[in-house]
């Protein structure tokens, strides 16, 4: 267990007093993972060598072990990180040219069933605590070097698994842990019960993006069976409810599938319900998952839904998907190697 990792990084000096050592080598141990890139006790030098020992016997740093990496032609490259239970779950880090991004799994598998998802297949297996969700931040940065944003978009729904994820993204912005901006990091969530307003009591600068994917409340839940019992109007007052309390603007997250939720019409649905609304657009031209029946719409279409939104003064991204051409779309390494064994 990475019982350490589960402690927020200003907690590190007592608990290193509470087992008799002094707490500034507490202090400089947090310093040494979250803001000189060690994974091991062994790689802090100046922490005496008996330390080093018991620490690592004791509170070995990273419990998980990284496995395998599927790389794309644009630079994304995903990482099957391995719990010592055998659970797995993805991490992806993507360059970019407004510097890197990297992309963090918050549950094993997934209880939300998006009817889309690799992930959603098998249901949900177990929630990640905060520090195991913080190791694949640690693996990454290993792996590839410093990263500029963090979005919580991967493997599970954050909004599941709520207080662990918001534990983990305090430590990334902590002084004594990762330093980061709030501003450079993003929750997404498809907001179920009691989600939003949490994080709107929790009242950090970091981004929202909300996993709407649909127009009406029927094809919602039947995309997205874990809201069934949730309406868009009142999802969408709660996601302005987290703007009134943290002044950011929160992103709309709608991935385009041919013949279900991509015509015009549906675009036009969109528009009126996130009229005078403060949030900007995320359209996602669907990854192809083999097996599941949804296809991807034409770019021109795409497009053509993107620029009815636009002309009526939403702010809209036609996003890229990173990560396309290798296992693409979220949860298909964990499904690959699985299905190999
Ligand atoms: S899209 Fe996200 S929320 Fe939906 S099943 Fe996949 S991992 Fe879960």
């Amino acid at each position: 267990m990475s019982q350490l990792l589960n402690l927020p990084p200003a907690e590190w000096p007592a608990w290193f007093k509470e087992r008799g050592v002094p707490a500034f080598q507490g202090r400089n141990a947090a310093r040494w993972v979250f803001q000189r890139g060690a994974t091991d006790w062994q790689d802090m030098t100046d922490l005496p060598a008996g330390l080093r020992d018991d620490l690592a016997l004791d509170a070995p740093l990273l419990s998980s072990t990284a496995e395998t990496e599927s790389g794309a032609k644009d630079g994304a490259v995903k990482t099957l990180i391995r719990y010592p239970d055998g659970a797995s779950v993805e991490a992806v880090h993507m360059p970019g040219t407004a510097g890197h991004t990297i992309c963090l799994s918050t549950q094993v598998g997934c209880p939300v069933k998006c009817q889309f998802c690799a992930s959603g297949l098998d249901g949900l297996e177990r929630n990640l605590t905060a520090g195991e969700i913080l190791e694949q931040a640690l693996w990454l940065r290993h792996r590839y070097g410093s990263f500029d944003r963090v979005v919580v978009m991967g493997m599970g729904d954050a909004g599941f698994n709520l207080d662990a994820t918001l534990q983990a993204l305090d430590a990334l912005m902590a002084p004594e842990g990762f330093g980061m901006a709030a501003r450079r990091l993003t929750l997404s969530t498809v907001a179920p019960a009691g989600c939003l307003p949490q994080f709107a009591a929790w009242g950090r600068q970091v981004k929202l993006a909300l996993s709407l994917h649909a127009t009406t409340d029927a094809l919602r839940h039947e995309l997205i069976p874990g809201v069934a019992k949730r309406s868009i109007a009142e999802t969408l007052r709660e996601a302005d409810a987290v703007f009134e309390a943290t002044g950011r603007e929160y992103t709309v997250e709608y991935v385009l599938l041919a013949g279900v939720n991509d015509s015009l019409s549906q675009a036009d649905e969109l528009r009126r319900l996130l009229h005078g609304r403060r949030c900007f657009v995320n359209l996602i031209p669907y990854n192809p998952v083999s097996g599941l029946g949804f296809r991807r719409p034409e770019g021109s279409h795409c497009q053509a839904f993107a620029d009815l939104l636009e002309k009526s003064g939403l702010p809209v991204k036609l996003r890229l998907s990173l990560g396309r051409s290798a296992d693409a779309a979220c949860g298909q390494l964990r499904r690959r190697k699985a299905e190999q064994g």
